[in-house]
């Protein structure tokens, strides 16, 4: 089909880890993406103080941007390495809380409270656990998301969103018979289906 040898393909957690470890992290934008600046007004739509939700979220400095202009971000990410990263790069100081409802999860809170990155996998969250949000950036996530767990994240991706929340999506395009991915190709109609 479409999206070829991708479709079994399967990127265990270990193995992000050991990319973290290794420093094979290619994917780390430390400009941040001029995607975000070009449809902020999109992702905000004029509203201020808003909830906002980093998926996958590595140590994004969008997660920075976002909260150095007043909106609360939460994110989550299995490498703890990245997150710390994250803190220590940006001189955030922070706190580790523990997440009784998952077993073996933390959260890192900002002292300052506005960012929380949870360390757990994104399939053990729920609106219960994290809440609702006004506003998601999908960046490096369903695209890193191993294409047979993309209903999946997608089903759970909807439960996190409030009824007016807008949800920017970046993907790439490219020929999926010549790189194997992650990032993987995501077609279009395949999105149109994911999210309905
Ligand atoms: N969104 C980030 C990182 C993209 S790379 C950015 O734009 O830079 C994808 C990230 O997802 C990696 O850091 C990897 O460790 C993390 N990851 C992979 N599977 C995950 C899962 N099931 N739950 C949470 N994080 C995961």
């Amino acid at each position: 089909t479409e999206i070829g040898s991708q479709k079994d393909r399967v990127v265990t957690e270990e193995e992000w880890l050991r990319k973290w470890e290794m420093g094979n992290i290619g994917f780390h934008k430390e400009q941040g993406h001029p995607l975000l600046q070009k449809y902020l007004d999109v992702l905000l739509n004029g509203r201020s103080g808003l909830r906002i939700f980093f998926p996958l979220c590595g140590k994004a400095v969008e997660m920075k941007w976002l909260a150095d202009m007043g909106h609360s971000v939460v994110g989550v990410e299995v490498s703890e390495q990245a997150l710390k990263e994250f803190f220590a790069e940006h001189s955030l100081p922070y706190c580790e809380e523990p997440v009784p409802e998952i077993s073996g999860a933390k959260k890192l809170r900002s002292t300052s409270g506005n960012i929380s990155l949870y360390c757990c996998s994104i399939y053990d969250l729920s609106s219960s656990i994290v809440g609702k949000f006004d506003g998601v950036w999908d960046r490096g996530a369903l695209v890193a998301v191993n294409p047979c767990d993309r209903q999946r994240y997608v089903s759970l991706m909807i439960t996190l969103m409030e009824k007016n929340s807008s949800y920017l999506l970046v993907t790439v395009s490219y020929d999926p018979n010549k790189h194997k991915g992650p990032p993987f190709y995501v077609p279009e109609s395949e999105i149109k289906s994911l999210f309905g």
